[in-house]
């Protein structure tokens, strides 16, 4: 953080110097229009015929034509003031940021085109899901990928329905949990009643006018009142305070702007489940992963060195730090053996006893005894190869 820091230090001088080029050059150029019109209104008023520049007249204007360049010239110098500055952001670029990160980094990683194919996809997607539409039909044209329209469809309507929450209108994220109702009860989702609550708190924040539509719009609870039946209470409830207003009563808490929020992450959360796609983006979690393994590796990598330990670390597919993005990028379940101690991996996957116990292929190999496996916790006897393999 510390080198974004130091380079955006040198950012601020560059607007600083550039705020204030801009007010020297305004205040310049008005004072010299100021002059250039006053000697026109002078010449007028003589009443001059052309070509008859003698004296005065001819001195005042080689006077004006000596100003007009002195101050471009201040102008154009203190524009130049500025390249220094500019040049010194790329310095503290080059000096905070390091770029070289071959070694940490296999070379042939973007060799194959399928790879390429892969990377470009992932941008175009992110882009859809940022709602950056044009930039992404460009991109694709520019650089020849060919997007499948159905993987697009899904985010435009996304797009859609998040742009209209944003702008408090629940009507087409309405329409899209009605139409999509029982998927989201598979899925165990509440959006499709947060969304019918929060309808009926936008008309309770109306006041008394809109009270028979709130009564009416009440029966949207009914196939959600097992379910809700506490939350459905509440908003009932403050029925009775609609007179004084909701804000003036105990049910102030209802109208509170952190539902709108809310709402916007429930409904991408949810329709992202449904829609198969993962809630955050791809690229920009790999992005956040880069950013905090880069500077590490490369620590390591260092150290490697200069200890002169080769070999330490060779693999460059290998990961060997830990890269913690919080919770919500937890996505792969992790199994350790509960024989040999040690997480699975692709070679030494997580096989399941047909007595349901788990453990590591490799422990399976260690226990099989003359052809038989002895489960080590059940204990029963078995065929080791009736275990079968789990896929997290
Ligand atoms: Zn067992």
């Amino acid at each position: 953080m510390e080198q974004c820091a130091c380079v955006e230090r040198e950012l601020d001088k560059v607007l600083y110097r550039f705020v204030m080029y801009g007010h020297l050059s305004e205040e310049s150029l008005d004072e010299l229009l100021r002059y250039v019109s006053e000697v026109r209104r002078h010449l007028a008023s003589s009443g001059l015929k052309d070509g008859d520049l003698t004296g005065i007249v001819y001195s005042s204007m080689s006077q004006c034509c000596k100003n007009i360049k002195e101050s471009l010239q201040r102008l154009a110098s203190s524009h130049k003031d500025i390249h220094g500055s500019v040049s010194k952001v790329g310095k503290a670029i080059d000096r905070n940021f390091d770029a070289e990160i071959s070694a940490v980094v296999a070379d042939n990683v973007w060799e194959l085109q399928e790879r390429q194919k892969y990377l470009s996809e992932t941008i175009v997607e992110h882009l859809y899901r940022q709602g950056m539409l044009n930039v992404a039909e460009d991109l694709c044209k520019e650089s020849g990928v060919a997007i499948d329209i159905s993987m697009k469809q899904p985010f435009l309507e996304l797009n859609r329905i998040l742009e209209a929450l944003k702008m408090r209108d629940l009507h087409p994220a309405l329409e899209w949990a009605i139409t999509n109702r029982q998927r989201l009860l598979d899925h165990n989702s509440t959006l499709e009643f947060r969304l019918h609550r929060l309808y009926f708190i936008s008309l309770l924040s109306g006041g008394m006018k809109n009270q028979a539509e709130a009564l009416q719009y009440a029966r949207h609870f009914q196939p959600f009142a097992t379910q809700h039946q506490r939350d459905i209470q509440i908003l009932m409830g403050s029925l009775v305070y609609l007179r004084i207003g909701i804000e003036n009563s105990p049910y102030r808490h209802l109208l509170e702007n952190t539902n709108w929020s809310d709402i916007c992450t429930i409904f991408t959360r949810d329709a992202c489940a449904l829609l198969g796609l993962s809630v955050e983006s791809p690229l920009s979690v790999s992005f956040s992963s880069g950013c905090m393994a880069l500077p590490v590796l490369m620590n390591i990598r260092q150290v490697i060195e200069q200890r002169q330990c080769t070999g330490v670390w060779s693999h460059k597919d290998e990961l060997p730090i830990e890269i913690d993005l919080g919770k919500k990028c937890w996505y792969h379940s992790v199994f350790s053996c509960p024989i040999l101690r040690q997480q699975t991996t692709e070679t030494n996957p997580p096989m399941k006893l047909i007595c349901g116990h788990v453990i590591s292929r490799d422990a399976l190999n260690k226990l099989i005894n003359t052809g038989k496996l002895k489960c080590p916790y059940c204990p029963m006897e078995q065929n080791p190869s009736d275990a079968k393999q789990i896929f997290f």
